[in-house]
C-alpha cells in the first residue's frame, strides 16, 4: 500500500499537493478553514489550512488546537508533540502531530527510532 509517487516541492498553488487535498489517506476532520488527515509520508495526523499561504498567529493557534484534538484521539492526551516545521511545502501552512519521542507514526514505512533519520 506504499505509494512511491514523487512529492515535489512547489511554490505553484496549481501544483500544490496540499491545495489538491486528495483523499489518499484517512481524514479525521474538515471544515471551511482546514482539514486534518494522516500525512502520506509520516502517517501522523497533519492539519492543512485550506488557503495556500501562511495564516496569522490567531488563526494558526486555532488550527493547532484542532490538530491537538485529532492527535489526542490518536496518541492520548500529552502523548504527542506539534511539529509546525514545513519541510516539503514551506509556503502552504500545515503542521504535524507526532507521537511522543518519535517522528513517524509506527504504521509508517519510514518509522524509526527518534534520532535515526530514515534514509528515504
Ligand atoms: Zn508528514
Ligand atoms: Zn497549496
Amino acid at each position: 500500500m506504499e505509494s512511491r509517487s514523487e512529492i515535489r516541492l512547489s511554490s505553484n498553488a496549481d501544483e500544490c499537493l496540499l491545495c489538491r487535498a486528495e483523499r489518499v489517506t484517512a481524514w479525521h476532520y474538515e471544515d471551511d478553514e482546514c482539514w486534518v488527515a494522516d500525512c502520506l509520508v509520516c502517517a501522523t495526523p497533519m492539519i492543512v489550512w485550506r488557503t495556500h499561504g501562511l495564516p496569522e498567529a490567531e488563526i494558526e493557534r486555532r488550527l493547532i488546537d484542532q490538530l491537538g484534538r485529532a492527535a489526542a484521539a490518536r496518541y492520548g492526551d500529552g502523548g504527542y508533540w506539534i511539529d509546525a516545521e514545513r519541510r516539503r511545502i514551506p509556503d502552504h501552512w500545515h503542521a504535524h502531530a507526532r507521537p511522543e519521542g518519535g517522528f513517524f507514526d509506527p504504521k509508517s514505512a519510514l518509522y524509526t527510532k527518534w534520532g535515526r533519520s530514515a534514509s528515504r
